[in-house]
């Protein structure tokens, strides 16, 4: 058994190594570089256990994430659970601080179906019913509600 403190020291001195490397000419590489070499070390460690009765030494291991911390140096380190502070952002909407997915904002008009509708008439006695039951919801809570789907969708004709 050893600590993760252990572990962790174990692998530094694996990336001290491979840094050291003479014959280590990419110093950059792609994601799947690194599964690839990742791979190569998998399978010597199958014909290592192979040929060694079942035995399979740490030091397999200790390459193998070695390799992994390598390519999140050069390509990011993202958390398990991700950034979720970063996901939704507020911001002033028609005066009122609201929440949105940042991935999302302002983005409504480009995923509402109603934008390519033939029936859309917005600010007239003409517009459809559903579209205008939709905006007065959305004004009355402060909220900003995309139509996906629609079973009255008339899709606008080109010109
Ligand atoms: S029919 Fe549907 S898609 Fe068309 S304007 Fe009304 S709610 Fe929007």
């Amino acid at each position: 058994m050893a600590t993760r403190q252990e572990v962790y020291a174990a692998i530094d001195s694996e990336r001290d190594y491979q840094e050291n490397l003479s014959r280590n000419e990419f110093k950059q590489q792609t994601p799947m570089e690194h599964v690839s070499i990742i791979r190569t070390i998998v399978n010597r460690s199958d014909d290592h256990w192979y040929d060694v009765a079942g035995q399979l030494p740490m030091d397999f291991m200790r390459k193998i994430a070695g390799v992994a911390v390598r390519a999140m140096e050069q390509h990011g380190a993202p958390k398990r659970g991700g950034d979720l502070s970063a996901k939704y952002v507020q911001y002033e909407h028609h005066g009122t601080t609201v929440w949105v997915d940042a991935s999302l904002k302002g983005k409504h008009r480009e995923h509402c179906l109603c934008f390519a509708c033939e029936k859309f008439r917005p600010g007239t006695p003409e517009n459809c019913p559903i579209a205008q039951a939709t905006f007065e919801n959305c004004v009355k809570f402060n909220t900003t509600t995309p139509v996906f789907e629609c079973p009255e969708f008339v899709q606008i004709q080109q010109v």
